[in-house]
């Protein structure tokens, strides 16, 4: 089963309210999560998160730059983890669509 790869402002969009990344994942390190360039990896302190939106993070994927996933952290009675699951994700190939993540995550809070 693969992410969706999704144009970056829908992929964008599917964040919600986004805002800069304050999720300590750290409880849930070496849990793995499925990547937007097909692979697996796995959620360390190596792992780059750009911003989050509710139980949901974006991850840079630690091979392929370009790509971006949209983790949603499970829990059950918000106490219980219960795995990452990967909504969507993206690949930015363009100047164009660089140049709009950054301004997006420039203007967050
Ligand atoms: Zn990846």
């Amino acid at each position: 089963m693969s992410v969706k790869l999704l144009p970056l402002d829908n992929f964008l969009n599917s964040f919600g309210n986004a805002m800069h990344n304050r999720m300590d994942l750290s409880p849930y390190y070496g849990h793995w999560y499925q990547c937007a360039c097909g692979g697996e990896h796995v959620m360390d302190s190596r792992t780059s998160l750009v911003l989050q939106g509710y139980w949901k993070v974006m991850a840079i994927c630690p091979e392929d730059p370009t790509y971006f996933t949209n983790i949603k952290v499970q829990m059950f009675m918000m106490v219980k983890f219960k795995g990452f699951k990967s909504l969507c994700g993206t690949r930015i190939n363009t100047a164009e669509d660089q140049q709009l993540l950054m301004t997006v995550v420039d203007q967050l809070k």
